[in-house]
């Protein structure tokens, strides 16, 4: 068995925390193996916890804007989340942050030294804070390379889920478009750092 398979094989049986209970499909993660650049987020959403993907629904249509915006293929990336199971309330609340993160962290830190990736680009707070061991906001590290685990550089942003809320019901356009501008200039830096090729498109 390969490292990644070996890490999926424990993730697939993990019973450490009350997500066990409700979740249908773990997401592990997805993509080359070998990719430079992995793409992380917080945890799995709904589609995602019934699809058994990473980045399926709203968020990852987000994203995928993105890799068009860039000419870069999904596929080219590895996507994983920080949480590997589907938290019910989709809030990541202060029990699930003390009881389920330290549990699962291990995962992720194991994933990323299978495939030692040249950088990490943390989608949201959850996911910078964890992997960067800082606590300070995302609207202050975003767009800067910080060192993470395995000494491998993380790049962070807003988190997509953010800037689709920003444009919601009684949300401010302005501020959406500002924030989905600045998302589109750090995937820029996470590539630039990682040498990965890329083409901006209008
Ligand atoms: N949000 C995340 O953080 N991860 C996903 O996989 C989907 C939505």
């Amino acid at each position: 068995m390969n490292p990644l398979s070996q890490i999926e094989a424990q993730v697939a049986v993990c019973d450490q925390c009350r997500l066990r209970n409700t979740v249908i499909n773990r997401v592990f993660g997805e993509g080359d193996s070998s990719a430079s650049v992995m793409i992380i987020g917080e945890s799995p959403g709904r589609e995602e916890n019934s699809a058994g993907r990473p980045f399926v629904g709203d968020a990852g249509q987000l994203l995928q804007k993105a890799f068009d915006k860039l000419s870069v293929r999904r596929e080219d990336f590895y996507i994983s989340n920080i949480l590997k199971c589907w938290i019910p309330s989709n809030k990541i609340t202060t029990d699930i942050k003390l009881e389920c993160i330290p549990k699962c962290v291990k995962f992720i830190e194991a994933q990323i030294e299978a495939i030692q990736p040249k950088v990490i680009f943390a989608l949201g707070a959850t996911a910078m804070q964890v992997l960067v061991d800082i606590h300070s906001s995302i609207g202050k590290m975003r767009g800067k390379a910080l060192a993470g685990p395995h000494e491998v550089l993380v790049v962070s942003t807003w988190h997509p889920a953010y800037i689709l809320r920003c444009g919601g019901m009684g949300g401010d356009k302005t501020k959406q478009r500002r924030a989905a501008k600045e998302f589109i200039s750090d995937f820029r830096c996470a590539l630039d750092v990682a040498g990965m090729p890329y083409t901006e498109t209008k």
